[in-house]
């Protein structure tokens, strides 16, 4: 079962795609921006602590998500394998990835940029939106959700956050590709286009078996 990382910029699609992919694989998504998102709804100090950073649109540091994914990946679902959907988003979270993974005998197997180009990307963002009931995301023109279904947006979702999130993407997150580049890992897709079509040219680079 594969390691594989999702990688692009917000609003590129990354947990959609995953969501989409769970089953077929038969290994879990794990999202750091919703498993931090579920500790600030339940309350707790931890959750704030996130909030202080996740409400401005900028990256919580690494040590906070780095003990987060160390408890995630000792369950038991994750234990053949993973989609890693917005981690890691930083060089030094790369690293540490390495690590862990290493210590379980497992590897990155490949690293998907979704790709889509910066002009989309507010478009999509302040679009989008969510059903708080099953957590299916909608967008309000590309996937607009059924009638009579309540959806709510996401506070980091408005276009000034969205912006800072960019900058954060470009600066911090971008470089990691370069973490994974010389080991040949890195394919990019293109991530514009209808759902089942970009499902598809994902599908197309997973790795066989
Ligand atoms: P996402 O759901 O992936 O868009 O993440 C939402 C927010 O959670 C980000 O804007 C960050 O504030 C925070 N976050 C999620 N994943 C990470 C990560 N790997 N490193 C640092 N911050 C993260």
């Amino acid at each position: 079962m594969p390691d594989l990382v999702f990688f692009g910029p917000p609003g590129a699609g990354k947990g959609t795609q995953a969501k989409r992919l769970v089953s077929a694989l038969g290994i879990p998504q794990i999202s750091t921006g919703e498993i931090m998102r579920a500790e600030r709804k339940s309350g707790s100090e931890l959750g704030q602590r996130f909030d202080e950073f996740m409400s401005k649109g900028k990256l919580v540091p690494d040590e906070m998500v780095l003990e987060l994914m160390e408890k995630r990946l000792k369950q038991e679902d994750a234990a053949r394998g993973a989609i890693f959907d917005g981690f890691p988003r930083s060089v030094p979270q790369a690293e540490a990835l390495d690590g862990l993974l290493g210590s379980l005998d497992r590897q990155i197997d490949k690293v998907i940029v979704l790709e889509v180009p910066e002009d989309s990307i507010v478009e999509r963002i302040t679009g989008r939106r969510i059903d708080p009931a099953s957590g299916q995301e909608y967008h309000v023109r590309y996937n607009p959700p059924p009638a009579g279904t309540e959806v709510v947006q996401r506070a980091d979702d408005t276009e000034e956050v969205v912006r800072t999130r960019y900058a954060d993407y470009k600066a911090i997150t971008e470089p990691v590709l370069q973490h994974y580049e010389p080991r040949g890992l890195v394919v990019t897709v293109d991530g514009v286009g209808g759902l089942d079509e970009v499902t598809e040219r994902i599908e197309a680079v997973l790795p066989k078996g």
